[in-house]
């Protein structure tokens, strides 16, 4: 459209990129995919002298075309990103906690998400090269609740729709991301000098590069393999994301000069129970997979004891949960990749990894 491509970002590919966090889960894929195509990655950790917990990036590093550059910055420390922005134009925003089980939900995930966003928009301010910057949001700051999905138009959530329901005490991760990616947004509209695109990745599977990654994608698999699940499968609907794929939208809103907006990257909606019978041929054998549903009126009463409040389940079980990808698909030109090989090569990377036994 015209609007569009009055708004067209071009990013010099001599210039270094920035990757925040790039110990995570996505990240990882991301700053492989920059430094196999030959970029300089400057990559901010939270302890750069941890050379134990960042050989697997640095091993990456070595066999690529790239060039990779450590920096040291924190969430919550204003400034911290400055140093590493230094001659970026393209800023990639991935660091925030992907947790489901934190004491202190503000402290623990809407703090990190909102004042990090804050402070690293701060520095995008205060260095001139910046022209764009990709923010990784959620899905979670479109859908609080499935049940959400009821009032969107067929019943399918698309970039237009905000998560208007979650708060520090219900869904609380989501209230995190929808808080830093209005956040984001109301910075991004006072100038014109950078532009922000979002990447709304729904449940994020598939092998990870990094063996210590915390991310919550590895403990939902887990629970599917270690028998917490055997007696039934709670009947959560969701979206499925191969982690190459959120890495290549990355990399596609960052570098395609007419990207802009939010952009949901889901390869498909389905459910818990129907992405663990790909499981079941491979590993139904050894493993004790869920194969039907645990009834609804089951998981509600035993919720607090494995500490869910009540409220999630009956907003979530049974609801339909849906997303749109199309304009990821006209705009980004993503193809995603069947999710059921994915969820086979996450499980079989935590066997080897000895995460399920
Ligand atoms: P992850 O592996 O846990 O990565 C989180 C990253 O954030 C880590 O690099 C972590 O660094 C960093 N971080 C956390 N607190 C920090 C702090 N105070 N200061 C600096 N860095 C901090 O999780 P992930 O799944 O890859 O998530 C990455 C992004 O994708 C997040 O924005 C998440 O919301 C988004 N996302 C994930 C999914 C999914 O299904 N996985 C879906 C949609 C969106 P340390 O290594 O030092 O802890």
């Amino acid at each position: 459209s015209f609007y569009r491509t009055l708004h067209m970002t071009t990013i010099n590919k001599e210039k270094p990129v920035l990757v925040t966090g790039a110990t995570g889960y996505v990240a990882g894929w991301l700053v492989k995919k920059l430094l196999d195509e030959g970029y300089t990655v400057h990559a901010t950790v939270r302890n750069p002298n941890d050379t134990e917990k960042l050989k697997y990036l640095t091993a990456i590093a070595e066999k690529s075309a790239g060039k990779l550059i450590y920096f040291k910055a924190d969430l919550l420390v204003a400034e911290s990103f400055d140093e590493a922005m230094k001659d970026c134009e393209l800023v990639f925003h991935t660091a925030s906690p992907f947790i489901s089980k934190v004491k202190d939900p503000q402290r623990d995930l809407v703090d990190p998400a909102l004042i990090g966003t804050r402070n690293v928009l701060s520095s995008v301010e205060k260095t001139p090269s910046v022209k764009r910057v990709v923010l990784t949001s959620s899905s979670a700051a479109i859908i609080g609740d499935a049940i959400d999905c009821e009032s969107y138009t067929n019943g399918i959530a698309t970039e237009a729709n905000w998560n208007t329901t979650s708060s520090v005490n219900h869904q609380a991760y989501n209230y995190s991301k929808v808080v830093a990616e209005k956040a984001a947004w109301e910075i991004n509209k006072k100038q014109t000098r950078w532009d922000l695109v979002t990447i709304n990745p729904s449940l994020v599977i598939g092998p990870g590069l990094n063996p210590f990654a915390t991310s919550e994608s590895f403990n939902i698999v887990k629970q599917i393999g270690d028998g917490s699940m055997r007696f039934g499968i709670p009947e959560f609907y969701l979206g499925f994301v191969d982690v190459r794929d959120v890495a290549e939208a990355h990399i596609k809103a960052g570098f395609t000069p007419s990207a802009s907006g939010r952009y949901i990257i889901s390869a498909e909606n389905t459910n818990l129970l129907a992405l663990t019978q790909a499981l079941n041929k491979k590993f139904g054998k050894a493993f004790p997979l869920p194969t039907r549903y645990l009834p609804k009126s089951i998981v509600w009463i035993f919720a607090p004891l494995v500490g869910f409040k009540r409220k999630m389940i009956t907003n979530n079980i049974g609801h339909v949960w849906k997303v749109d990808n199309t304009k990821s698909v006209q705009q980004l030109d993503m193809h995603y990749s069947p999710i059921d090989a994915s969820i086979v090569e996450m499980f079989q990377q935590l066997v080897d990894n000895g995460v399920i036994k």
